[in-house]
Protein backbone atom coordinates (compact mmCIF):
# COMPACT_ATOMS: atom_id res chain seq x y z
CA UNK A 1 0.00 0.00 0.00
CA UNK A 2 1.28 3.67 -0.96
CA UNK A 3 1.65 5.64 2.42
CA UNK A 4 -1.23 8.33 1.91
CA UNK A 5 -1.72 11.71 3.46
CA UNK A 6 -4.62 10.71 5.00
CA UNK A 7 -2.69 7.58 6.51
CA UNK A 8 -0.49 9.68 7.54
CA UNK A 9 -2.62 12.68 9.13
CA UNK A 10 -4.26 9.78 10.69
CA UNK A 11 -1.68 8.20 13.23
CA UNK A 12 0.27 9.91 16.38
CA UNK A 13 2.47 11.92 16.24
CA UNK A 14 4.57 15.05 18.06
CA UNK A 15 6.24 18.30 17.26
CA UNK A 16 8.85 19.75 19.88
CA UNK A 17 10.80 21.95 17.66
CA UNK A 18 7.72 24.89 16.64
CA UNK A 19 7.96 28.79 17.60
CA UNK A 20 4.88 30.48 18.39
CA UNK A 21 6.03 33.22 16.75
CA UNK A 22 6.56 31.84 13.48
CA UNK A 23 3.12 29.55 13.59
CA UNK A 24 0.35 31.73 13.21
CA UNK A 25 -3.07 31.50 10.54
CA UNK A 26 -2.44 34.55 8.22
CA UNK A 27 -6.34 35.02 8.92
CA UNK A 28 -5.58 35.89 12.76
CA UNK A 29 -2.67 38.00 12.31
CA UNK A 30 -4.62 40.28 9.70
CA UNK A 31 -7.71 40.26 12.53
CA UNK A 32 -5.22 41.06 15.47
CA UNK A 33 -3.95 43.57 13.35
CA UNK A 34 -7.07 45.42 12.89
CA UNK A 35 -8.01 44.59 16.66
CA UNK A 36 -5.22 46.29 17.86
CA UNK A 37 -5.03 48.72 15.07
CA UNK A 38 -1.12 47.87 13.98
CA UNK A 39 0.12 49.06 10.68
CA UNK A 40 1.79 45.58 9.77
CA UNK A 41 5.04 46.18 8.07
CA UNK A 42 4.52 46.88 4.63
CA UNK A 43 0.63 46.99 5.26
CA UNK A 44 -0.56 43.50 3.18
CA UNK A 45 -4.45 44.01 3.15
CA UNK A 46 -5.38 40.26 2.23
CA UNK A 47 -3.72 37.12 3.49
CA UNK A 48 -1.87 36.46 -0.02
CA UNK A 49 -0.27 40.31 0.61
CA UNK A 50 0.93 38.97 4.02
CA UNK A 51 2.06 35.41 2.88
CA UNK A 52 4.18 37.12 0.65
CA UNK A 53 5.51 39.95 2.86
CA UNK A 54 6.48 37.40 5.03
CA UNK A 55 7.93 34.88 2.33
CA UNK A 56 5.40 32.52 3.57
CA UNK A 57 7.04 28.77 2.02
CA UNK A 58 9.32 30.47 -0.39
CA UNK A 59 13.41 30.13 -0.40
CA UNK A 60 15.20 32.79 1.51
CA UNK A 61 18.06 34.32 1.23
CA UNK A 62 20.02 33.26 4.51
CA UNK A 63 18.20 32.26 8.51
CA UNK A 64 19.01 36.23 8.87
CA UNK A 65 16.25 37.11 5.77
CA UNK A 66 14.12 34.14 7.13
CA UNK A 67 13.17 35.83 10.55
CA UNK A 68 12.54 38.63 9.08
CA UNK A 69 9.17 37.46 8.94
CA UNK A 70 9.21 37.44 12.73
CA UNK A 71 8.70 41.43 12.58
CA UNK A 72 5.54 41.06 11.18
CA UNK A 73 4.43 38.51 13.31
CA UNK A 74 5.80 39.93 16.71
CA UNK A 75 3.70 43.27 15.86
CA UNK A 76 0.54 41.80 16.74
CA UNK A 77 2.08 39.26 19.75
CA UNK A 78 2.24 42.01 22.45
CA UNK A 79 -0.86 41.63 24.48
CA UNK A 80 -2.46 38.83 26.78
CA UNK A 81 -5.69 38.19 24.58
CA UNK A 82 -3.11 37.50 21.10
CA UNK A 83 -0.75 35.28 22.78
CA UNK A 84 -3.64 33.18 24.68
CA UNK A 85 -5.29 33.16 20.78
CA UNK A 86 -1.77 32.13 19.26
CA UNK A 87 -1.11 29.65 21.66
CA UNK A 88 -4.30 28.44 21.86
CA UNK A 89 -4.93 28.10 17.66
CA UNK A 90 -1.37 26.58 17.52
CA UNK A 91 -2.87 23.58 19.86
CA UNK A 92 -5.92 23.50 17.79
CA UNK A 93 -4.04 23.23 14.31
CA UNK A 94 -1.45 20.65 15.88
CA UNK A 95 -4.55 18.18 17.51
CA UNK A 96 -6.61 18.49 14.16
CA UNK A 97 -3.84 16.99 12.69
CA UNK A 98 -3.28 13.93 15.14
CA UNK A 99 -0.35 16.04 16.98
CA UNK A 100 -0.61 14.35 20.50
CA UNK A 101 2.09 16.20 21.90
CA UNK A 102 3.69 19.44 21.17
CA UNK A 103 6.49 21.90 22.69
CA UNK A 104 6.37 25.41 21.94
CA UNK A 105 8.48 27.80 21.61
CA UNK A 106 8.95 31.51 22.21
CA UNK A 107 10.74 34.21 23.99
CA UNK A 108 9.01 36.38 26.51
CA UNK A 109 11.91 38.71 25.48
CA UNK A 110 10.22 39.94 22.11
CA UNK A 111 6.92 40.35 23.76
CA UNK A 112 7.36 43.39 25.96
CA UNK A 113 6.70 45.89 23.27
CA UNK A 114 3.69 47.13 25.14
CA UNK A 115 4.54 46.80 28.57
CA UNK A 116 3.95 43.16 29.09
CA UNK A 117 5.54 41.01 32.48
CA UNK A 118 7.94 38.07 31.46
CA UNK A 119 5.31 36.13 33.78
CA UNK A 120 2.21 37.29 32.43
CA UNK A 121 3.33 36.36 28.96
CA UNK A 122 4.18 32.99 30.09
CA UNK A 123 0.87 32.52 31.93
CA UNK A 124 -1.21 34.09 28.93
CA UNK A 125 0.16 31.33 26.59
CA UNK A 126 0.10 28.63 29.16
CA UNK A 127 -3.51 29.44 29.23
CA UNK A 128 -3.77 29.01 25.22
CA UNK A 129 -2.05 25.54 25.98
CA UNK A 130 -4.73 24.63 28.79
CA UNK A 131 -7.46 25.56 26.62
CA UNK A 132 -6.21 23.27 23.81
CA UNK A 133 -6.19 20.64 26.18
CA UNK A 134 -9.36 21.02 27.69
CA UNK A 135 -11.04 21.07 24.15
CA UNK A 136 -8.75 18.68 22.22
CA UNK A 137 -6.60 16.80 24.50
CA UNK A 138 -3.31 17.87 23.42
CA UNK A 139 -0.38 17.79 25.61
CA UNK A 140 2.45 19.95 25.87
CA UNK A 141 4.96 22.27 27.50
CA UNK A 142 6.62 24.99 26.99
CA UNK A 143 9.84 26.21 25.96
CA UNK A 144 11.79 29.74 27.01
CA UNK A 145 14.07 30.88 24.24
CA UNK A 146 17.47 33.00 24.98
CA UNK A 147 18.07 35.03 21.64
CA UNK A 148 21.54 34.62 20.16
CA UNK A 149 21.44 38.30 19.01
CA UNK A 150 20.98 40.03 22.12
CA UNK A 151 23.16 40.25 24.80
CA UNK A 152 23.55 37.32 27.42
CA UNK A 153 22.53 39.33 29.97
CA UNK A 154 19.34 38.59 28.26
CA UNK A 155 18.88 35.03 28.19
CA UNK A 156 20.49 34.57 31.26
CA UNK A 157 16.49 36.63 32.49
CA UNK A 158 15.35 34.32 30.33
CA UNK A 159 16.66 31.03 32.01
CA UNK A 160 15.62 32.63 35.34
CA UNK A 161 12.26 32.62 34.27
CA UNK A 162 12.40 29.14 32.99
CA UNK A 163 13.62 27.88 36.22
CA UNK A 164 10.94 29.94 37.85
CA UNK A 165 8.25 28.61 35.79
CA UNK A 166 9.60 24.60 35.91
CA UNK A 167 6.54 22.27 36.74
CA UNK A 168 4.44 25.55 35.78
CA UNK A 169 4.29 24.55 32.32
CA UNK A 170 7.67 25.25 30.87
CA UNK A 171 9.41 22.21 30.51
CA UNK A 172 12.66 23.09 28.49
CA UNK A 173 15.20 25.96 27.41
CA UNK A 174 16.54 27.28 24.35
CA UNK A 175 19.03 29.17 22.34
CA UNK A 176 17.54 30.70 19.54
CA UNK A 177 18.11 33.24 17.15
CA UNK A 178 21.26 33.87 14.65
CA UNK A 179 23.33 31.70 15.21
CA UNK A 180 26.42 32.67 13.24
CA UNK A 181 28.73 35.27 14.88
CA UNK A 182 26.75 34.19 17.93
CA UNK A 183 28.85 31.23 19.26
CA UNK A 184 27.00 29.01 22.43
CA UNK A 185 29.29 29.32 24.19
CA UNK A 186 28.63 33.35 25.07
CA UNK A 187 25.26 32.52 26.91
CA UNK A 188 26.81 29.73 29.10
CA UNK A 189 25.90 31.24 32.35
CA UNK A 190 22.38 30.81 31.33
CA UNK A 191 22.63 27.33 30.19
CA UNK A 192 24.30 26.48 33.87
CA UNK A 193 21.68 28.00 35.61
CA UNK A 194 19.12 26.00 33.40
CA UNK A 195 20.82 22.79 34.10
CA UNK A 196 21.79 23.44 37.72
CA UNK A 197 17.96 23.73 38.16
CA UNK A 198 17.56 20.59 36.41
CA UNK A 199 15.79 22.07 33.46
CA UNK A 200 16.03 20.01 30.25
CA UNK A 201 17.93 22.27 27.22
CA UNK A 202 17.80 22.24 23.76
CA UNK A 203 20.12 24.35 21.53
CA UNK A 204 19.36 25.97 18.10
CA UNK A 205 22.85 24.54 16.19
CA UNK A 206 24.28 23.37 12.77
CA UNK A 207 21.62 25.09 10.77
CA UNK A 208 23.27 28.28 10.31
CA UNK A 209 26.71 27.22 10.87
CA UNK A 210 28.84 24.34 11.22
CA UNK A 211 29.48 21.10 13.51
CA UNK A 212 31.54 23.53 15.75
CA UNK A 213 28.43 24.78 16.77
CA UNK A 214 26.87 21.79 17.26
CA UNK A 215 29.97 20.96 19.39
CA UNK A 216 29.39 23.92 21.46
CA UNK A 217 25.69 23.32 22.19
CA UNK A 218 26.83 19.95 23.68
CA UNK A 219 29.93 20.95 25.50
CA UNK A 220 29.95 24.10 26.43
CA UNK A 221 25.62 23.90 26.64
CA UNK A 222 24.96 20.80 27.87
CA UNK A 223 22.53 20.18 25.47
CA UNK A 224 19.77 17.28 25.71
CA UNK A 225 18.49 18.27 22.09
CA UNK A 226 19.92 19.38 19.23
CA UNK A 227 17.50 21.84 17.14
CA UNK A 228 18.45 20.76 13.84
CA UNK A 229 21.72 19.16 13.52
CA UNK A 230 21.40 19.43 9.62
CA UNK A 231 25.66 20.38 9.77
CA UNK A 232 26.28 18.09 12.48
CA UNK A 233 27.28 15.13 9.12
CA UNK A 234 30.32 17.32 8.28
CA UNK A 235 32.02 16.03 12.00
CA UNK A 236 32.09 12.39 11.76
CA UNK A 237 33.76 12.09 15.68
CA UNK A 238 30.91 14.15 16.40
CA UNK A 239 28.27 12.61 14.64
CA UNK A 240 29.08 9.27 16.97
CA UNK A 241 29.06 11.24 19.98
CA UNK A 242 25.69 12.40 19.52
CA UNK A 243 24.82 9.01 18.35
CA UNK A 244 26.33 6.92 21.11
CA UNK A 245 25.24 9.33 24.01
CA UNK A 246 21.10 9.31 22.10
CA UNK A 247 21.18 12.69 21.81
CA UNK A 248 18.03 13.44 19.70
CA UNK A 249 17.89 15.87 16.31
CA UNK A 250 14.90 18.16 16.31
CA UNK A 251 14.83 17.78 12.31
CA UNK A 252 13.07 20.74 10.41
CA UNK A 253 13.35 19.46 6.90
CA UNK A 254 11.01 22.16 4.56
CA UNK A 255 12.40 25.18 7.30
CA UNK A 256 16.48 23.81 5.97
CA UNK A 257 15.28 24.25 2.41
CA UNK A 258 14.02 27.55 3.20
CA UNK A 259 16.53 29.08 4.94
CA UNK A 260 19.22 27.29 2.78
CA UNK A 261 20.83 25.03 5.44
CA UNK A 262 20.21 22.48 3.42
CA UNK A 263 20.18 23.01 -1.00
CA UNK A 264 17.57 20.65 -1.34
CA UNK A 265 15.54 18.16 0.23
CA UNK A 266 17.48 14.96 -1.51
CA UNK A 267 20.51 16.51 -0.11
CA UNK A 268 19.06 16.79 3.34
CA UNK A 269 21.07 14.13 5.84
CA UNK A 270 18.09 13.10 7.09
CA UNK A 271 18.08 9.48 5.26
CA UNK A 272 21.83 9.33 6.33
CA UNK A 273 21.08 10.23 10.11
CA UNK A 274 18.20 7.50 9.91
CA UNK A 275 19.75 4.83 8.53
CA UNK A 276 22.79 5.64 10.78
CA UNK A 277 20.72 5.03 13.74
CA UNK A 278 20.47 8.84 15.23
CA UNK A 279 17.43 9.66 17.42
CA UNK A 280 15.84 11.63 14.81
CA UNK A 281 12.23 13.68 15.22
CA UNK A 282 10.39 15.35 12.89
CA UNK A 283 9.37 19.11 13.54
CA UNK A 284 7.66 21.79 11.67
CA UNK A 285 10.27 25.10 13.26
CA UNK A 286 7.54 27.41 12.10
CA UNK A 287 4.11 26.22 10.56
CA UNK A 288 3.47 29.89 8.86
CA UNK A 289 6.56 30.98 7.96
CA UNK A 290 7.35 28.04 5.96
CA UNK A 291 4.04 26.91 5.52
CA UNK A 292 3.84 23.02 6.62
CA UNK A 293 2.51 20.83 9.15
CA UNK A 294 4.09 17.44 10.98
CA UNK A 295 2.12 15.56 8.33
CA UNK A 296 3.39 18.05 5.36
CA UNK A 297 7.34 16.98 6.87
CA UNK A 298 6.25 13.56 7.60
CA UNK A 299 4.43 13.46 3.64
CA UNK A 300 7.82 14.65 2.15
CA UNK A 301 10.49 12.50 4.23
CA UNK A 302 7.93 9.53 2.55
CA UNK A 303 8.35 11.44 -0.62
CA UNK A 304 12.06 11.94 -0.81
CA UNK A 305 13.16 8.98 1.07
CA UNK A 306 10.76 6.40 0.59
CA UNK A 307 10.39 5.76 3.85
CA UNK A 308 7.99 2.84 4.67
CA UNK A 309 5.85 2.58 7.80
CA UNK A 310 8.60 0.99 10.42
CA UNK A 311 10.00 4.20 9.83
CA UNK A 312 7.30 6.26 10.45
CA UNK A 313 6.24 4.42 13.53
CA UNK A 314 9.96 4.37 14.14
CA UNK A 315 10.32 8.51 14.19
CA UNK A 316 7.29 8.58 15.74
CA UNK A 317 8.09 6.57 18.73
CA UNK A 318 11.34 8.47 18.55
CA UNK A 319 9.58 12.01 18.83
CA UNK A 320 7.76 10.45 22.22
CA UNK A 321 11.21 9.11 23.25
CA UNK A 322 12.91 12.87 22.89
CA UNK A 323 10.29 14.92 24.60
CA UNK A 324 11.30 16.64 27.80
CA UNK A 325 7.93 14.77 29.58
CA UNK A 326 8.71 13.05 32.81
CA UNK A 327 10.24 9.28 32.00
CA UNK A 328 7.27 7.64 33.86
CA UNK A 329 4.51 9.69 31.88
CA UNK A 330 6.64 9.38 28.67
CA UNK A 331 6.42 5.80 29.04
CA UNK A 332 2.28 5.44 29.10
CA UNK A 333 2.10 7.97 26.58
CA UNK A 334 4.59 6.54 23.89
CA UNK A 335 2.95 3.27 24.56
CA UNK A 336 -0.83 4.36 23.86
CA UNK A 337 0.68 6.06 20.72
CA UNK A 338 1.97 2.92 19.51
CA UNK A 339 -0.86 1.02 20.22
CA UNK A 340 -2.95 4.34 18.00
CA UNK A 341 -0.18 3.78 15.72
CA UNK A 342 -1.08 -0.15 15.00
CA UNK A 343 -4.66 0.58 15.16
CA UNK A 344 -4.41 3.18 12.01
CA UNK A 345 -2.34 0.69 10.12
CA UNK A 346 -4.86 -2.53 10.69
CA UNK A 347 -7.85 0.22 9.84
CA UNK A 348 -6.21 1.14 6.96
CA UNK A 349 -5.55 -2.49 6.04
CA UNK A 350 -9.24 -3.67 6.47
CA UNK A 351 -10.58 -0.56 4.48
CA UNK A 352 -8.40 -1.19 1.67
CA UNK A 353 -9.01 -4.71 1.84
CA UNK A 354 -5.03 -5.14 0.98
CA UNK A 355 -2.28 -5.12 2.73
CA UNK A 356 -0.69 -2.23 4.29
CA UNK A 357 2.60 -3.63 4.07
CA UNK A 358 4.25 -4.33 1.06
CA UNK A 359 7.67 -5.12 2.00
CA UNK A 360 7.90 -8.58 3.41
CA UNK A 361 10.38 -7.39 5.46
CA UNK A 362 8.64 -4.56 7.04
CA UNK A 363 5.51 -7.13 6.95
CA UNK A 364 7.36 -9.27 9.77
CA UNK A 365 8.60 -6.61 11.63
CA UNK A 366 5.08 -5.81 12.36
CA UNK A 367 3.03 -8.86 12.76
CA UNK A 368 6.60 -8.86 15.89
CA UNK A 369 5.04 -5.87 17.10
CA UNK A 370 1.76 -6.87 16.93
CA UNK A 371 1.99 -10.18 17.98
CA UNK A 372 4.53 -8.28 21.39
CA UNK A 373 1.40 -6.03 21.73
CA UNK A 374 -1.08 -8.65 22.15
CA UNK A 375 1.36 -11.15 24.73
CA UNK A 376 2.83 -8.18 27.15
CA UNK A 377 1.29 -5.59 28.31
CA UNK A 378 1.55 -2.31 26.41
CA UNK A 379 3.97 -0.37 28.53
CA UNK A 380 6.08 -3.78 28.20
CA UNK A 381 5.87 -3.61 24.53
CA UNK A 382 6.64 0.06 23.99
CA UNK A 383 9.51 0.47 26.01
CA UNK A 384 11.61 -2.71 25.39
CA UNK A 385 15.55 -2.78 25.07
CA UNK A 386 16.15 0.91 23.09
CA UNK A 387 14.95 1.31 19.68
CA UNK A 388 13.84 -2.52 19.50
CA UNK A 389 12.95 -3.47 15.95
CA UNK A 390 13.99 -0.13 14.54
CA UNK A 391 15.42 0.52 11.67
CA UNK A 392 14.07 -2.87 10.93
CA UNK A 393 16.09 -5.68 12.11
CA UNK A 394 15.21 -7.49 8.98
CA UNK A 395 14.61 -10.73 11.75
CA UNK A 396 11.84 -13.40 11.53
CA UNK A 397 9.87 -12.97 14.65
CA UNK A 398 10.30 -16.35 16.14
CA UNK A 399 14.50 -16.39 15.48
CA UNK A 400 13.69 -13.20 17.92
CA UNK A 401 11.97 -15.02 20.62
CA UNK A 402 14.67 -17.41 20.30
CA UNK A 403 17.39 -15.00 21.14
CA UNK A 404 15.46 -13.44 23.77
CA UNK A 405 14.89 -16.68 25.60
CA UNK A 406 18.32 -17.71 25.70
CA UNK A 407 19.58 -13.95 26.25
CA UNK A 408 17.94 -11.73 28.61
CA UNK A 409 20.28 -8.88 29.18
CA UNK A 410 22.96 -8.75 26.55
CA UNK A 411 23.67 -5.97 24.58
CA UNK A 412 22.25 -5.30 20.82
CA UNK A 413 25.29 -7.00 18.92
CA UNK A 414 25.29 -10.04 21.31
CA UNK A 415 22.03 -10.72 20.26
CA UNK A 416 22.50 -10.24 16.87
CA UNK A 417 25.50 -13.17 17.09
CA UNK A 418 22.67 -15.16 19.41
CA UNK A 419 20.51 -14.98 16.89
CA UNK A 420 22.63 -15.80 14.25
CA UNK A 421 23.65 -18.82 15.83
CA UNK A 422 20.15 -20.11 16.34
CA UNK A 423 19.42 -19.92 12.47
CA UNK A 424 22.41 -21.47 11.52
CA UNK A 425 21.38 -24.10 14.59
CA UNK A 426 18.21 -24.46 12.49
ZN1 LIG B 1 13.75 26.81 15.29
Amino acid sequence: MKITREFIEAIPKTDLHVHLDGSLRLSTILELADQQDVELPGNPQSEDELARAINMGAICEDLTDYLKAFDVTLSVLQTEEALYRAAFELGEDAALENVKYMEVRYSPLLHTREGLSYPVIVEAVGEGLREAKRQYGLMSGQIICGIRHMTPEASLRMAELCVAFKHKGVVGFDLAGAEANNPAKDYREAFYLVRNNNVNLTIHAGEAYGPESIHQAIHMGGAHRIGHGTRLREDGDLLNYVNDTRIPLEVCLTSNVQTRACKSFESHPLPFYMSYGLRCTINTDNRLVTDTTVSEELARAVQYYDLNIGDLRKLMIDGFKSSFLPYRKKRSVTARACAEFDAVVREFEERRGESAVTDPQVAQELAFQKATADSRTPLAYAVGPEDRGYPLLRRRPYERDAAEATESSVTEEDSSESTEQVSQAE
